[in-house]
């Protein structure tokens, strides 16, 4: 069985018409941040195992970012939500 992503403006869609981005908690440094800041928003990702919230592109459809929650292990979906949306702390944005 195809794994389904329910788009919240397509409704449900098999995963190959969607992109992976990646994690969608990192936090943008500052523009004057640093260095390292910078190496580590652009280089640096966990890998996590378990439930995390990644964006994904809909490519193929409406061509909007979403948040989805899901397991990497088990590649269970809990939630899925356009990430235009989330508020600044959940897009990973700092003030
Ligand atoms: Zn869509």
């Amino acid at each position: 069985m195809a794994s389904l992503i329910a788009c919240p403006h397509c409704g449900p869609r098999p995963k190959e018409e969607f992109t992976v981005r990646g994690d969608a908690g990192i936090a943008r440094p500052v523009p004057d941040a640093g260095e390292d800041a910078w190496y580590a928003y652009v280089y640096l990702r966990d890998n996590p195992r378990g439930r995390h919230k990644e964006h994904w592109h809909h490519t193929s459809g409406c061509r909007r970012w979403l948040v989805v929650e899901r397991d990497t292990m088990t590649h269970a979906i809990y939630a899925v939500s356009d990430a235009g949306t989330q508020d600044a702390s959940t897009r990973g944005e700092t003030a």
